[in-house]
């Protein structure tokens, strides 16, 4: 059976060259965490949006792109302030521990 996790999978897509488009996968960013899934068995799935960081549900849209994130945050297309101020976020609370 699955194995239970303590938080939602944060999933990046993995793109090994050379391979079918089937072997794609899903891998996990949360460190610590091994979870990945086949990019065709992730729709449905309830995952952490890149860029909110709100769970979301994994559609085809979401399915789609490498770093998938919510309907909410693909509407707004001036996201580079956004995601710049996040990543200095997380750098921030990386460092504060
Ligand atoms: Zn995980
Ligand atoms: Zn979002």
């Amino acid at each position: 059976m699955a194995k239970k996790y303590n938080h939602l999978h944060r999933l990046k897509k993995l793109t090994p060259k050379r391979q079918k488009s089937d072997a794609k996968l899903y891998k996990c960013m949360v460190p610590g965490c091994t979870y990945q899934v086949p990019v065709s068995f992730a729709e449905n799935l309830i995952v952490q949006c890149s860029r909110c960081e709100q769970p979301m549900i994994m559609d085809k849209l979401a399915m789609d792109l490498v770093s998938p994130h919510c309907q909410g945050c693909t509407k707004v297309r001036n996201v580079k302030r956004v995601e710049e101020l996040t990543m200095i976020d997380e750098f921030l609370k990386e460092k504060l521990g």
